[in-house]
């Protein structure tokens, strides 16, 4: 049977009963996930730590299920074009908490959301 392709924007974040869901890379996919980390990451449900270096942790809540996730972070230095203090980075932010979501085999964690979706972390 044919994977079902559902709008994601018919679902309303957070839920922390999202059925378990990995996204297709699809332009829609991709704003609903970018926006999701930068609003999150403007009202601090999701936070930059720096743990040393270049190295942060985005630590916080998903903004689909709304539960815990950590993941680190590596920013590369970026010479010259950016202010000393800048860092900029694409990263695949992925949901990993440990909370059970429908649908998800025993070898994966979080919700699903959002591995396959590059998303840009800024430091200033
Ligand atoms: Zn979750
Ligand atoms: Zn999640």
């Amino acid at each position: 049977m044919r994977r079902d392709i559902r709008s994601v924007s018919d679902e309303a974040w957070p839920d922390p009963a999202v059925p378990y869901d990995y996204p297709a890379r699809t332009a829609g996919n991709e704003a609903r996930w970018r926006e999701a980390i930068a609003a999150a990451l403007e009202d601090k449900t999701l936070e930059l730590v720096a743990t040393g270096g270049d190295t942060y942790d985005l630590t916080g809540r998903c903004p689909r299920c709304g539960h815990e996730i950590c993941q680190s972070v590596e920013f590369d230095v970026i010479a010259s074009m950016l202010p000393l203090e800048s860092r900029f980075g694409m990263f695949g932010v992925r949901c990993n908490c440990v909370a059970a979501h429908a649908g998800r085999d025993g070898d994966h964690q979080g919700c699903g959301w959002g591995g396959s979706i590059p998303v840009p972390l800024y430091i200033r």
